[in-house]
């Protein structure tokens, strides 16, 4: 396949913020392919060149890949970075300036596979020098490209491939072009991508042997499964009811959450919650879950918290947090942080896959395997059947240092749903007592140019929820309180590189902001109650027609919510249940004036 097919399909993409125009696009770009070409077209168009969990980075900076488009334009970087300003995108800029020299039908034109290859020579390229030969690969790849080539790809080697085609939408896509388009069809690959994470070998499987193909597909060490999710209720007496009048209740550690792959060999690796491989961070961990382990090969899930090393009590989040991305530190912070995985469920056992077995039974056989050590414990559990019972375990929770409970049904059929929300997992938190039941993660899609004391930086960020039946980033608030001074200078560093002047594809909102930003990062916020907005699209017309949820009063929580991927933010259904539970525990509250926008 030409790469300027591709680059065509992607600005067809981007040119559509229909849900069913965008399903059609990708079936037909997709359905001619066959692997290897097409797993290929499945990462690149996920602006990745493997599956995320395997971490494969371009490592090219903006301003590596301006050095590439002024070498490839012949121009000064100067005037590319003078121009980028102008228009808001160095895809953009590269489009202009290096089409000024091809045309389409060049006699060495770029093809995909060739494209891919020289992606992951960049991605490979490591050590001394290896900064210039990023550059010059880039460079040669730019020389021969078409105006529209040199667009998306300048665009995706620096992170920022604005098609807004997401997991959901390939998923979509791979049902009609590999299957017959049905919802049966639709739930049996995604199941087969929660198992794997990986739609390259979905689309294999898929192609090779059509559905069936997809039992082939097994859990395995090394490639994570994507999590379960718990639903909320207001109340544990609810709670307990839906559960069918007897549950196990869990501390509800405040942590991390880490899936661990231990190998028959004993190496470990270890997932965050989006999937990324934080091995690098816990070597504690990874020297201490062998032995805390006796059937392996295993992937166990837990909360990794710290404690402190005295009293052996439970000390804030924020300490493991510091843990994060720091490579040189790491020895000093195990002793000063010591961390503990408080480990919660059993996927794999001994090599056997125990993920759809009921909950009673995982956690019996966790309980057998499990050899609690220092930095390795089994999560605290109770089985109740009363509210007085919950209660009670509640208060023994909170006093423990967990910020509640994480109720678990006891039902058959209670497998691990992974990578769905249900009501198989509850979970109930001290804050549900008082105001709004629970905080909700929004992504940034823009910022407001700060007043007063935050001149010349931003004052306040446009965030947005994330729902998945429209593949959209609804707006739901505006926040500006909350952030300390560092914390909002950190911002436009974390934002860097998904600054635009245009609203990014996928973002629906009825607010403009100073400055737009492609849906990455996510922060966590509180908020005094939700209310219908005419501006803010979070579940637009669920209520009433054409009005949207805001979150009144919002401030930020001081949690980035690294560990979340902009569509594991809190959704659209979510914030919807969130103001159906406040409406019937509170006085209605409908209108309101909208301080939010
Ligand atoms: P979510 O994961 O539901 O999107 P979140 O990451 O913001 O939301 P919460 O909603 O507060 O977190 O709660 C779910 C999380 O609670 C899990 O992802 C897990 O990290 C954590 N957790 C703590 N203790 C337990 C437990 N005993 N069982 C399951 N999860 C637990």
């Amino acid at each position: 396949m030409r790469f300027a097919e591709l680059a065509a399909a992607y600005e067809r993409l981007e040119a559509t913020s229909k849900r069913l125009e965008m399903r059609a696009l990708l079936t037909e770009l997709i359905r001619p392919l066959r692997p290897p070409e097409l797993t290929r077209v499945l990462y690149l168009s996920q602006g990745a060149l493997r599956p995320e969990y395997e971490g494969v980075e371009l490592g090219v900076a903006t301003s590596l890949a301006r050095r590439a488009v002024a070498k490839a334009a012949g121009v000064e970087e100067r005037d590319v970075a003078r121009r980028t300003q102008e228009t808001g995108d160095l895809g953009t800029t590269a489009g202009e300036l290096v089409g000024k020299l091809h045309r389409l039908g060049t006699e060495d034109p770029l093809t995909v596979a060739g494209v891919y290859h020289d992606l992951e020579r960049i991605a490979a390229a490591s050590g001394a020098g290896s900064q210039e030969e990023k550059v010059e690969i880039l460079t040669r790849l730019l020389g021969r490209a078409t105006p529209l080539e040199a667009k998306y790809l300048v665009r995706f080697v620096i992170g920022t491939l604005r098609v807004g085609v997401r997991e959901m939408s390939l998923l979509d896509a791979l049902t009609d072009a590999f299957a017959d388009g049905s919802k049966e069809a639709r739930v049996k690959i995604e199941a087969a991508f929660n198992l794997s994470s990986d739609l390259g070998l979905v689309a294999d499987a898929l192609v090779q042997g059509g559905l069936a193909g997809l039992e082939h597909i097994h859990l395995e060490v090394g490639r994570p499964i994507r999590p379960m999710l718990a639903e909320r209720e207001p109340t544990l007496a609810a709670i307990l009811e839906r559960m069918g009048g007897s549950m196990a209740l869990e501390y509800k550690y405040d942590g991390l959450r880490v899936q661990a792959h231990i190998a028959k060999d004993r190496s470990v690796r270890l997932f965050s919650r989006r999937l990324e491989e934080i091995s690098g961070q816990f070597p504690d961990l990874r020297a201490a879950l062998p032995a805390a382990v006796t059937a392996l090969p295993a992937i166990l899930e837990g909360e990794c918290v710290p404690l402190d090393p005295d009293t052996d009590e439970i000390r804030p989040f924020q300490e493991v947090s510091r843990r994060r991305g720091r490579k040189h530190d790491l020895e000093r912070l195990q002793e000063e942080v010591p961390v503990c995985l408080f480990v919660f469920d059993l996927l794999l056992d001994g090599g056997i896959p125990v993920y759809e077995r009921d909950f009673a039974e995982r956690r019996r056989l966790l309980e057998q395997r499990l050899r609690p050590s220092e930095r390795v414990r089994l999560a605290d559990q109770r089985v109740v059947h009363s509210v007085e019972e919950a209660t009670d375990f509640f208060e023994v929770a909170l006093a423990g240092g967990a910020e509640g409970v994480m109720a678990k049904s006891l039902a058959p059929g209670s497998s691990y749903r992974a990578g769905a929300r249900g009501f198989w997992w509850i979970k109930y938190k001290r804050d549900y007592t008082a105001g709004l039941s629970d905080s909700v993660d929004g992504v940034v899609v823009g910022g407001f140019h700060g007043r007063g004391r935050r001149a010349g930086r931003y004052g306040a960020y446009l965030l947005a929820v994330y729902n998945p039946g429209r593949d959209r980033f609804e707006s739901f608030c505006k926040v500006g309180s909350g952030f300390d001074d560092a914390q909002l200078a950190e911002m436009p560093t974390r934002l860097k590189g998904v600054e635009s002047d245009t609203p990014p594809p996928g973002v629906d909102t009825g607010v403009t902001p100073d400055r737009w930003f492609l849906p990455k990062v996510v922060l966590e916020v509180r908020g005094a109650e939700l209310t219908l907005s005419p501006v803010h699209r979070a579940a637009q017309g669920a209520i009433r027609p054409g009005a949207g949820l805001a979150l009144r009063f919002p401030r930020f929580t001081g949690r980035v919510r690294e560990d979340k991927a902009p569509t594991d933010a809190t959704t659209s259904d979510e914030l919807l249940e969130m103001y159906r539970s406040q409406v019937r525990q509170a006085a209605p509250s409908t209108e309101g004036s909208d301080e939010t926008s």
